[in-house]
């Protein structure tokens, strides 16, 4: 299949390549959908092997980017970028300022943050050359790291969890098993830590693993079985694509909610958790915490007006679980036909108003 068809299959508006000798850059920015406003998507910073499977990546990320600004209920549509290399080898001032460069040819039609291998302090070396980043430090008007908020918006949505699966809200003497326990599944735990569940976690790194440990007394496991527990809620907070053909027959959760993106290995495993009878919470609905309190910053940050919109992530479940009963479908399926469908409707909206691109606040 060649480059166009890959493109056009899944309906991408824009690939872009960005090469620069001097400093070493080699960058993909993949803008998915541009629907219901600029695409916002993070930077990865990835050592891949070849230039195919960074391409794979980003079209795959940028299109899940969408999808998750769309069920938030953001203007925002879906873009990301990779830069290929060794974060800790090939990162130089010179590489992100030629990439910030790149940034700021596409005039907003994409707007950057951070995401594996970048860091807060790049992206305010990228803002010196554009102005389309978010997620950067206080000193340039940012929100700073968005963990702690995506771990928030998590929280809320595990009480909704709760709601549909026990009747209450309660968390007390509930039980969790996170597993991986870094920047988001850390704050997790303390959030259900202060409200009283028992917490299990496990994590590849013993550094993290000890640190939840040593702050929350929490029990730990081993990363291979964590998700076998019997628990009320398992909480994946690692990589994606943990819930597969070959862990799937071994869950014992009543609940499966955490901030990993893309859990679910196919859609049809979306379908076998709902016969299992396991209420799943659609990570790109769950895990939107961390993209709406960078969107703020479009605005001008505001921190309460953030934080009040991700706590809407309770009610945001709430809505995809009864569009999944009255469909009689699984709860991944309903996500995404509720995400289809805002952007359908919004966008011949949009169609009629917007006329190019530019700042959040000049749309209105
Ligand atoms: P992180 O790298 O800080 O933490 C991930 C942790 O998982 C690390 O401690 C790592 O050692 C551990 N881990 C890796 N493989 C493991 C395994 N097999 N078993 C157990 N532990 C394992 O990343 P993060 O920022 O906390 O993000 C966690 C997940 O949430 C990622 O999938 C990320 O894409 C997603 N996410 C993060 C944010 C955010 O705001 N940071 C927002 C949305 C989604």
């Amino acid at each position: 299949m060649n480059l166009f068809e890959r493109i056009n299959g899944d309906g991408y508006e824009q690939v872009v390549y960005c090469s620069d000798d001097r400093s070493g850059l080699r960058a993909i920015i993949a803008i998915h959908s541009t629907a219901l406003g600029p695409a916002l998507g993070g930077t990865r910073f990835y050592p891949y092997e070849t230039e195919d499977e960074g391409l794979e990546d980003v079209l795959r990320l940028a299109k899940g980017m969408t999808y998750k600004a769309a069920a938030a209920g953001l203007d925002l549509g879906g873009g990301k970028a990779v830069i290929i290399g060794d974060p800790k080898r090939d990162k130089s001032e010179a590489l992100l300022r030629a990439y910030g460069r790149f940034v700021e040819t596409l005039g907003g039609r994409y707007i950057t943050a951070e995401d594996v291998g970048t860091a807060l302090e790049d992206m305010d070396t990228v803002r010196r050359e554009s102005r389309w980043v978010t997620g950067c430090s206080h000193t340039y008007g940012g929100s700073g790291d968005p963990s702690p908020v995506t771990a928030y918006g998590v929280f809320q949505g595990i009480k909704a969890c709760i709601l549909e699966a026990f009747g209450d809200t309660e968390l007390e003497n509930r039980t969790v098993a996170i597993q991986g326990v870094g920047k988001v599944g850390y704050a997790l735990c303390g959030h259900l830590s202060d409200a009283g569940a028992k917490v299990v976690v496990a994590d590849a790194d013993v550094d993290n693993l000890a640190r939840a440990v040593s702050d929350f007394q929490v029990e730990t496991c081993d990363s291979a079985s964590i998700h076998t527990l019997p628990v009320d809620i398992f909480s994946p907070c690692a990589l994606g694509g943990g819930i597969n053909d070959d862990t799937i027959s071994e869950l014992a959760c009543r609940i499966i909610a955490g901030a990993a993106n893309n859990q679910l290995q196919r859609d049809a495993h979306g379908d076998k958790l709902r016969d299992l009878g396991i209420l799943y919470a659609p990570d790109f609905v769950l895990n939107a915490g961390g993209l709406m309190n960078v969107e703020d910053e479009l605005r001008g940050y505001n921190r309460e007006r953030a934080m009040t919109r991700v706590e809407g992530i309770y009610k945001q479940l709430q809505q995809i679980f009864t569009v999944a009963k009255e469909r009689r479908i699984s709860t991944a399926r309903a996500a995404k036909d509720y995400a289809e469908e805002r952007i359908r409707d919004i966008s011949r909206i949009r169609q009629v108003r917007v006329s190019g691109y530019g700042p959040l606040s000049d749309h209105r």
